[in-house]
């Protein structure tokens, strides 16, 4: 993708990212404050309500002790006469005996008359002996009246002389609380946006990804061609030289020209076989003929085919080979391929003379293999991306070595078929050690 389209791309996403989440908040805060009007007109218009009910109930009580006490007494004894104690029970000074059934008649008749159509209980209280006379609990909607004996719901209050106290159950708090739904109006957009961000950030990560791997591609396949282009026209070029009927003259330069096609026509097969390796890798993994490998062997082996290359740069490969067991159970082929793949990096990322040195050791389940150099080394923000398809260091002009970023992908692959791993440790300028780890073969291991 273009970087231009990316970048473009990049800002709409965040613009929108930021968009629905802007409106969530905008909306959100509206609905709260929504919610808190609505809260504050309930409760005003509760408090109303409680007001009303409270005044009639007062207003109904006078009247029944004006009542009473226009039977028995002078009904100046009135004032203040009616208490609201709490928001549903009222307590009526009466400085007389009062008479329950007709108290409860005249309650009845005042409340009925004042419109106020709730369940209510009442009780009589003795101030001398601070004890409940009679009680009853009055239901008005089927007019039954319960057993004198259910009244234990009754305040008991002190006061001098004898007074009544009337409560409504049914009136339990006039404090009104709003419904607890707050919490689940912000969590759904609260889930929503981050479902968004998610989404937002990992199709970022996809594209970025898909950017990066396009990159690599091109880049590998500029060397690749590179890499087939000089072997193809040194070829063409020596062919040519044979093609004159008068090399047959000098044997030692046709003996030379066709030195020159065979050694140029083994690298041809080998860029191409490791090309052949990616689509292995590509098409599902590596096929592996398993059999009891001896690493010592395949090491030993190895190390000879580099002996020329390593005389050529004045170099040096030691073996320390210490493991007691260092048979696995794996494809010889493949081991030995990546095994020549460090090698071959060992010497290719040295820039003076290479110096190799591979050793192994082994535990009771594993063989570890270690390629150690004392070449150029990799950068710590390398390091965990080596082993990427395509991967190279970019190291501008610190050396000019031709590569496809494969080899330690295709090393990295074989060890996770064989259930093993590979690890690095390097310093930028120092060197480094590549290690293998491979689980030691079944048969020989419980000996
Ligand atoms: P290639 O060698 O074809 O570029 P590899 O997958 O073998 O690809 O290596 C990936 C990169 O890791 C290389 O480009 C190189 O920069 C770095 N690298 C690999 N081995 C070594 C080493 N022994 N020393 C320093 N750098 C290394």
């Amino acid at each position: 993708m273009h970087r231009r389209n990316l970048g473009i791309l990049v800002l709409l996403a965040t613009l929108s990212l930021a968009g629905v989440v802007l409106t969530q908040v905008i909306w959100l805060n509206r609905a709260k404050q929504y919610e808190q009007e609505k809260v504050a007109l309930q409760e005003q218009q509760q408090r109303q309500l409680d007001k009303q009910f409270s005044d009639r109930v007062t207003i109904a009580l006078t009247d029944v002790t004006e009542r009473i006490l226009s039977i028995t007494k002078d009904p100046s004894d009135l004032f203040d006469a009616v208490k609201q104690e709490r928001p549903n029970y009222y307590a009526v000074t009466i400085n007389d005996t009062i008479h329950p059934y007709l108290l409860e008649a005249l309650l009845k008749q005042e409340f009925k008359r004042r419109n106020i159509n709730e369940d209510f209980e009442y009780g009589i209280y003795d101030c001398f002996t601070d004890s409940i006379v009679y009680g009853n609990y009055v239901s008005l909607h089927d007019s039954i009246t319960a057993d004198t004996s259910k009244h234990t719901k009754l305040l008991k209050l002190n006061k001098d002389g004898h007074y009544f106290g009337v409560y409504f159950p049914r009136r339990t708090s006039s404090i009104w609380k709003p419904k607890s739904g707050g919490t689940i109006t912000w969590i759904y957009p609260a889930v929503v946006s981050f479902i968004v961000f998610a989404f937002f950030a990992y199709s970022m990560w996809v594209i970025f990804r898909q950017k990066r791997l396009g990159e690599m591609k091109n880049d590998f396949i500029g060397n690749m061609t590179h890499e087939l282009k000089t072997p193809i026209s040194t070829i063409a070029l020596s062919s040519e030289v044979l093609s004159d009927p008068d090399i047959a003259k000098e044997p030692d330069r046709l003996h030379n020209y066709a030195r020159i096609i065979r050694s140029e026509n083994e690298r041809l097969r080998q860029q191409v076989e490791r090309v052949l390796q990616l689509a292995k890798l590509d098409r599902g993994g590596l096929k592996l003929n398993m059999e009891p490998v001896d690493m010592h062997e395949v090491i030993m082996e190895v190390a000879q085919s580099f002996e020329v290359l390593f005389d050529e740069r004045s170099g040096h490969c030691s073996l320390d080979l210490k493991a007691s067991n260092a048979v696995v159970d794996g494809d010889r082929m493949h081991l030995s391929n990546a095994l020549f793949n460090l090698v071959d990096n060992a010497i290719k990322y040295s820039s003076g003379p290479p110096q190799v040195r591979i050793s192994t050791s082994n535990d009771h389940r594993k063989l570890y293999i270690g390629v150690a150099d004392r070449g150029i080394g990799i950068r710590k923000e390398d390091v965990r991306n080596i082993f990427e398809r395509f991967f190279r260091v970019h190291t501008g002009n610190v050396h000019d070595v031709k590569g496809f970023g494969l080899g330690l992908h295709y090393v990295a692959e074989t060890m996770r078929s064989h259930g093993g791993k590979v690890t690095v440790k390097s310093t930028w300028g120092d060197g480094s050690t590549f290690t293998l780890e491979l689980p030691l073969g079944k048969a020989i291991a419980k000996t």
